[in-house]
């Protein structure tokens, strides 16, 4: 619900849950950080996003309902489609003839509630329900799948083991089918990116990544091996009778109005074939920045430097540091319909429409620089290149960059300031280099606490020791938070990922000492002397908002 901050402190503070004291540091907080203050409260264990809701509720006089422990009949679940559940974030609870009683985050949204009376015919009695039960209610749209893998196994297995030889049969059995659209639709609905399916000695595991760790899902009998890997290498038009040599390929995969692109890989192993597939959404809205945690400050370098009419952003970063989702953001942020944006990409990640995008594939000679010369021809205002790796694609995003086009890539450096160094060892001019890039911009990602068992805790101090060197004065008023481990965040004390960031705005004094080649170290230290905000620093921005843990933040500066 849109709710102002002023109310939302009066609401608090006449509650009595909240100190004023701790409300304004919150405000504070959420104004670095650039998030509302109600989430600060919640991240930082302060006020349960129940508790919030129920306060709100009552402050409103509509009636508050928690989802927490309620199954919902099947039948009152499908009197609001899954896909409109997820749009207007509904979920029908309760219902007798004449009326449905709705939870919802935002019970004034009268579109919504006019969408639901027209749909069911029945009179909406709105509820207001806490977020975190909003998505909890439209998981239980997914909540049957453990259950049905463990039916179609049982029912089907016998017939498969039977007709054990002729595997292209049996991949096109139903049951197989059925096994491997459960795992896509339960991977969708778990957000994992990817899924492993391995063989052992006498079972299969198959596991989920999921915010970026791997979970065991289920464990089924090794005779189902076979026909898995035949389906999926009929699905991605692999050879089914090679058994010998890895194979990739890929397909897509649809659920309600999703589509995943899934790339295949198929690896001997031991046992048998083992299968790797990533899942690449297609229909993922891209975030804004402030969500993927380029808050504050940095956003506003970042932005500045998205008006400039030509020369380039850079983004650095480890290999799953969250390089490509920031790219996409920023490139749906420069989407309009009186700009020409073109990608060069390997591979294609996410679908946008009004951006021309290519895929590069050097085995025809199209390459990151060929590709990039052959477009220029086209006009474009903005170039995304997947990545910079070689002297030629240097040169060529550099000739882009200096006839007037804004060029976005990715480069392979740890930090901000070394992306200047790595240009020039590529070979690049020092003098064209300075005069083309803008921004750098440094990134990792941090698993945030989960906010169902959010607690304070207090660090040794051994723990402190990185930040002390650099942050003494401002530990003292620092609170620490961790996740205890719940079953809303399978016992991790985490749930979801978020970006820290550095942002390297280029000044005059750095374009002399890129033109000097000056160490890594100096740039750094002119950046910083600049105000630049370390991603150390970032880092701890987002701990004492209750975000992410001191760990999570150490781990992720080291990569
Ligand atoms: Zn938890």
């Amino acid at each position: 619900m849109k709710i102002l901050p002023e109310e939302l402190k009066d609401i608090l503070l006449k509650s009595g849950f909240v100190s004023e004291k701790d409300i304004d540091s919150a405000v504070r907080a959420a104004d670095q950080i650039d998030r509302p203050v109600s989430d600060i409260l919640i991240f930082r264990g302060l006020i349960t996003d129940e508790a919030l809701a129920q306060l709100i509720a009552e402050h409103y006089k509509v009636p508050y309902i928690t989802l927490k422990n309620k199954t919902i009949e099947q039948t009152v679940l499908d009197t609001i489609s899954e896909s409109m559940a997820r749009s207007y974030r509904m979920i029908p609870f309760e219902k007798n003839e004449t009326a449905l009683k709705i939870a919802m985050e935002d019970p004034n949204d009268f579109e919504a509630l006019e969408q639901a009376r027209r749909r069911t015919r029945l009179k909406i009695i709105p509820h207001l329900a806490s977020s975190a039960d909003i998505s909890r209610g439209l998981a239980q749209y997914k909540r049957n799948i453990k259950q049905v893998f463990e039916q179609i196994i049982e029912e089907n297995l016998k017939k498969a083991v039977k007709t054990g030889d002729d595997l292209a049969r049996i991949a096109q059995d139903l049951p197989v089918v059925k096994i491997l659209e459960t795992f896509l639709q339960y991977a969708m609905a778990e957000a994992a990116s990817d899924i492993h399916i391995e063989a052992l000695e006498s079972s299969v595991v198959v596991r989920f990544r999921i915010d970026g760790v791997l979970r065991d899902i289920i464990t089924l009998p090794r005779s189902i091996q076979k026909a898995i890997v035949a389906r999926i290498k009929i699905l991605s038009e692999l050879k089914i009778d090679e058994h010998r040599i890895p194979q990739d390929g890929r397909f897509k995969f649809t659920m309600d109005e999703d589509v995943v692109s899934i790339r295949v890989s198929v690896i001997p192993a031991f046992y048998d074939e083992n299968i790797a597939l990533r899942l690449l959404s297609e229909s993922t809205r891209p975030q804004p920045l402030e969500e993927l945690g380029l808050t504050g400050n940095n956003a506003k370098i970042v932005s500045e430097n998205l008006k400039k009419p030509y020369g380039m952003v850079l983004i650095t970063g480890p290999t799953g540091s969250g390089k490509s989702t920031t790219l996409y953001s920023i490139l749906n942020m420069l989407n309009d319909p009186g700009v020409n944006i073109w990608t060069i990409e390997d591979p294609i990640e996410y679908a946008i429409n009004r951006v021309n995008q290519a895929q590069i594939n050097p085995t025809t000679g199209f390459t990151f620089a060929s590709g990039l010369r052959s477009l220029l021809r086209h006009d474009p205002n903005v170039i995304m290149v997947g990545e910079i790796r070689d002297n030629e694609t240097a040169q060529m995003a550099i000739h882009s960059a200096l006839t007037g086009h804004l060029v976005l890539s990715t480069l392979h450096t740890n930090s901000a300031a070394g992306a200047i160094p790595r240009f020039l060892d590529m070979g690049a001019e020092a003098f064209l280099v300075a005069s083309t890039v803008n921004v750098v911009i440094a990134q990792r990602l941090v698993r945030k606490i989960c906010t169902a068992c959010i607690e304070k805790f207090k660090p040794s101090e051994l723990e402190l020791t990185v930040f002390k060197e650099k942050f003494s004065g401002r530990l003292e008023k620092q609170e620490f938070y961790r996740g205890r481990g719940c079953q809303e965040c399978g016992g991790s004390g985490y749930k979801g990922r978020v970006g820290i960031f550095e942002v390297l705005a280029v000044s005059e004094d750095i374009r002399k000492l890129t033109l000097k080649h000056a160490s890594l170290d100096d740039i750094e230290e002119q950046a910083l002397k600049e105000h630049m905000i370390s991603m150390l620093e970032d880092g701890l921005d987002k701990i004492s908002a209750g975000i992410t843990t001191i760990e999570e933040v150490l781990r992720a500066v080291r990569e």
